[in-house]
């Protein structure tokens, strides 16, 4: 075949021929990408059409047995797929003869083609999965009218292509010749072995990316809805089509491939269980069609030259052989039968007498605990391989665990999740120990510092971590010393390192996600070291989720759509049971960080000391209230110590109304300050979404004062007004006992009031004979940078503040701090206790807090970091319009993201969708505001400024990618 036999028809002679034949007049001819045919679209008024000219290597049964196929869809599949049907000609004929060419005309299918998104969702993966697998029950009883020509489309003759190909003058280069066959071989050699195959079935034939059509249904949501192009309908194995979607999958540069593969095979596998023949075959099968589909794209790219399709093709394809061989031996197989429910690995060798590789005396086996949850190391220490060293102790032998997920391996946070499972077990023991081979053995390779031996079929021994005194192919005996263990130049603690393979090459830590996969492959080495070094598997989540279920009271909400199982902070990072790092981008309760080394020791010699309550006289109470007390202004004078932000708020308005002797409280639309049942009474937001009917008659309800999305705009009178009418109303009514708000408005995601604002309200309030009340628990406590305290924005000094949250950095510990006469008048009236608030541990633990902040420079840094950020955050704006507005200051921001910038209708479910995804790419953030379109950028202060910069650049990809998977680009591009 030559370039020149493709066809070629121009938009004027395609126009001509449907105008002839159909007796349709186009308005629009777009050329659309393909092989060997010609395929356009034909847009006529409302409706849209493919024509389809076929190119020389089809024949006409092909094409008739295509139009009968897709007869057959309709009528099977067409429940759970649409596909395209056959538009006959005016004379009723399915195919017509023009000028040497066959043409069909096509219906169109909305939507796009799968190759146009930059990003497949996990959930879109399975849909395709099930789509090949539909595909295949649909037509598993078809007999087509017509013979079947071989398809060079079918993955069970790769080899065969593959050779073809080879063949060719001039044929792939001598580095694509070596790809193309190792990809080849697995299949060639399961082939060749006469092993049994399952049985024959048409099936669609060439089921790639190209062919299967989205819609984006929602922000971020892709659902795979068609499927065109049954020009290559053949006879073979129905996982054809599955191998076939997969290496398709492979093409896109994929952050995790073999998760995205097991995610279409799950799918498949959900609609259509694999049995044991395909399950043996469809790791092959996949690499052969891949090697197929490289050594077809590189013969086309000679013979049609670099038009961009064939350029495309070609790169996908060898992307996509890249990444399927770059998986490491026997794991996507071993993974594939995990992700089955099969046995990951099936033949495994069996025990037998083994020497254990290091002779250890008895009592050396104190097993080092390096996990994710380890007790052992605090506060980063496991970055530091010389604690590592310490912990293992430099005389006393101690073994590392085989099936552990290490905190050691898991490094600062990125968009891939670490490597983290050990797969193998490490001997500790001082170097120049003797190793020696536990059977029988060849070495089959040496490499610094490490002996792979073999110890039977399937079944090599790594040791690493030793002077390796054998050399390669050398036979040793059980017992023989094959080196000693090497002195460590990399700090850590000296010790070999002891894994079971069924093939060299393995890495000494995998996917902790592919758990069942990689330990089949790399086994418990116990045996071998004559000590069981296995660690616990890790519980069950499903298992664990649904007894939470079970017990705890529903309303009690979790992050993320699967939520997150963490297990370990430090600073700005929390860890997850797999080890993987996240940045925290919203806890501001952990403001010094999380596990703060400083908070955590006074908190436990505090704790092994006493605690007891607060009528008790201890100094730690009189100078955390002292020190608490010096950050105000020297008006707020008197503390209470209580336990949480809702109880300082519900003391807050109790001071209020004792001192005023008056029950009215006017809150800001949109307030949160707590659920108890007197706050609960002055929250307005969509935390107590039933507040408008529950609401009672004392509590005044002023316009929110957000310049961005409020009634009034920035019309800062118009807001005090609000508040002052409020006050009005009351007065009516016995009068104002309170103003409350949050100097900057927290639960709107940060949106700053209009200058001038709160110095007004206070100003109303105060006229009107009430007294304010300032909810510092979210903004305060430095977060805001410049202040300490939010309110110091407009210059007022509050009667009373309420302070929560970060005070104990996590621990809960919370303050009312008010005017001496406002304590005096509640005095008066009862005595207050709060059983452990204001406590010895707690007062500790809070001082611990203040000092943290101070001798670290927390205060500056999140003026320093949270400036930057913002400005980076406003740089966005330029490339995203997605981001409506940035509000907030220092280390409390919102993001606000809107649909249209000029009515600023809330993102909400694309908010949703930027969080998921950031949480993949190893950033924790959530939803906010009465909307729930703002992302919250409020994390610990001590975020450094390239965490910052990290969060910006991966906002910036996700929001990219949001934009190529929103209903607005759902038109299917040409
Ligand atoms: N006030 C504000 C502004 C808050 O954000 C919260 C908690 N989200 C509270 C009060 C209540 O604090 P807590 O959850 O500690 O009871």
């Amino acid at each position: 075949m030559t370039a020149t036999d493709t066809p070629n028809l121009t938009a004027d002679e395609a126009a001509a021929i449907v105008n002839r034949h159909w007796g349709i007049r186009p308005d629009r001819i777009v050329e659309l990408g393909s092989y060997e045919d010609q395929n356009l679209r034909v847009d006529a008024g409302e409706r849209s059409f493919v024509l389809k000219i076929a190119g020389p290597s089809e024949s006409r049964p092909s094409l008739e047995a295509e139009c009968e196929v897709l007869g057959v869809m309709a009528s099977r599949g067409g429940d759970v797929i649409a596909t395209p049907t056959v538009v006959p000609a005016s004379d009723g004929a399915q195919i017509v003869e023009v000028g040497g060419h066959r043409v069909r005309l096509l219906s169109w299918l909305d939507g796009v083609p799968l190759t146009e998104l930059p990003v497949v969702p996990e959930s879109t993966l399975r849909e395709l999965g099930a789509i090949a697998a539909t595909s295949a029950l649909a037509l598993a009883h078809y007999e087509p009218c017509a013979p079947v020509v071989r398809s060079k489309w079918d993955a069970r003759i790769a080899p065969e292509i593959v050779d073809e190909v080879l063949a060719d003058e001039p044929g792939p280069t001598e580095g694509e010749r070596a790809t193309l066959l190792a990809a080849s071989a697995p299949l060639r050699e399961l082939l060749a072995s006469g092993a049994p195959t399952p049985p024959l079935q048409m099936i669609h034939g060439d089921m790639s990316d190209w062919n299967v059509i989205a819609t984006v249904t929602a922000p971020g949501r892709v659902q795979c809805t068609g499927l065109i192009d049954f020009g290559d309908i053949t006879r073979t194995w129905r996982i054809v089509d599955l191998a076939s979607v997969c290496t398709a999958i492979a093409c896109h540069d994929l952050e995790e491939p073999l998760h995205a593969l097991l995610a279409v095979i799950a799918g498949f596998h959900g609609v259509a269980p694999l049995d044991a023949l395909e399950l043996d075959l469809i790791w092959p099968l996949i690499l052969g069609r891949a090697a197929a589909c490289g050594a077809l794209s590189s013969r086309q790219l000679k013979l049609t030259g670099d038009t961009r399709y064939t350029i495309d093709q070609y790169s996908g394809d060898w992307r996509a052989l890249e990444q399927l061989l770059g998986f490491a031996p026997g794991l996507p197989a071993a993974a594939i039968r995990a992700t089955c429910g099969a046995d990951p690995w099936p033949a495994l060798m069996q025990g037998g007498e083994v020497l254990p590789v290091v002779v250890r005396s008895a009592g050396d086996d104190r097993r080092l605990d390096l996990s994710v949850g380890t007790d052992e190391l605090h506060d980063g220490d496991w970055t530091d391989p010389r604690i590592v060293a310490a912990l293992a102790g430099t005389r006393h032998a101690a073994l590392g665990r085989w099936g552990e997920v290490r905190v050691t391996a898991a490094g600062a946070p990125q968009d891939r999740a670490p490597a983290t499972l050990h797969l193998g077990a490490d001997v500790f023991a001082p170097a120049a120990t003797a190793v020696r081979s536990p059977l029988g053995a060849t070495v089959i390779a040496v490499d610094e510092r490490e002996v792979t031996l073999e110890l039977a079929p399937e079944r090599c021994l790594r040791l690493s971590g030793i002077e390796v005194l054998v050399s390669e192919r050398a036979t040793v005996t059980a017992g023989a010393v094959i080196g000693h263990i090497a002195e460590r130049t990399d700090r850590w603690p000296d010790h070999v390192h002891v894994q079971l393979t069924t093939a060299p090459g393995q890495p000494g830590l995998g996917d902790p996600h592919l758990r069942d996969a990689w330990l089949a492959l790399c086994p418990d080495p116990s045996a071998l070291i004559g000590s069981a070094v296995a660690a616990q598997p890790p519980a069950d989540a499903t298992a664990g989720r649904a007894r939470r279920e079970s017990v705890l009271a529903g309303a009690q909400k979790l992050y993320y759509a699967r939520p997150m199982e963490i297990v370990r902070g430090r600073r700005q990072y929390l860890y997850d049971a797999g080890g993987r790092p996240y940045l925290d981008m919203i806890n501001n309760v952990a403001v010094v960080g999380h596990s703060h080394p400083r908070v955590a020791a006074a908190a436990a010699r505090q704790f092994r000391l006493l605690n007891t309550n607060s009528r008790f006289l201890y100094d730690s109470m009189t100078e955390y209230a002292a020190r608490l007390a010096a950050l105000l202004p020297a008006e707020l004078d008197r503390v209470f110590l209580v336990n949480s932000g809702s109880e300082a708020c519900d003391l807050a308005l109790q001071l209020a109304r004792v001192y005023t002797g008056r029950q009215d409280v006017v809150a800001l639309e949109g307030a949160y300050h707590g659920w108890t049942s007197a706050v609960l009474e002055v929250c307005t937001g969509p935390d107590n979404p039933v507040w408008r009917d529950t609401k009672p008659p004392f509590v005044r309800v002023a316009a929110q004062p957000d310049p961005y999305r409020g009634r009034y705009g920035d019309d800062v009178a118009a807001y005090v007004r609000s508040v002052a009418d409020a006050c009005d109303e009351a007065a009516a009514d016995g009068g104002v006992a309170a103003f409350i708000s949050e100097p900057l408005l927290g639960n709107q995601g940060a949106v700053t009031p209009p200058d001038g604002f709160l110095a007004g309200a206070y100003e109303a309030a105060r006229a009107a004979g009430g007294v304010c009340i300032a909810d510092e628990i979210q903004v305060g406590y430095g977060r805001t940078g410049v202040d300490f305290w939010a309110f110091e924005h407009e210059h007022v000094v509050p009667d009373i503040v309420a302070v929560a949250k970060a005070t104990g950095n996590g621990h809960p510990i919370a303050a009312v701090v008010c005017r001496a006469e406002v304590a005096e008048a509640f005095g008066r009236r009862a005595p207050f206790f709060s059983s452990t608030g204001g406590g010895p541990v707690s007062c500790e633990v809070g001082l611990a807090v203040l000092d943290a902040i101070a001798e670290e420079g927390l205060q500056d840094n999140a003026a320093q970091v949270g400036g930057a950020l913002h400005e980076a955050l406003i740089a966005l704006m330029d490339d995203h319009e997605l981001i409506g507005a940035v509000h907030g200051r220092g280390l409390y921001q919102g993001v606000d993201l809107v649909v249209d910038r000029e009515t600023r209708e809330p993102a909400a479910a694309q908010a949703r969708w930027v969080c998921e995804r950031m949480r993949e790419l190893g950033i924790v953030d959530q939803p906010t505001g009465d909307h729930g379109n703002v992302l919250k950028v409020k994390p610990p202060l001590c975020i450094t400024a390239s965490d910052a910069e990290r969060y910006v650049a991966v906002l910036d990809r996700v929001l990219s990618e949001l934009r190529a998977v929103s209903p607005a680009s759902g038109e299917r591009l040409a």
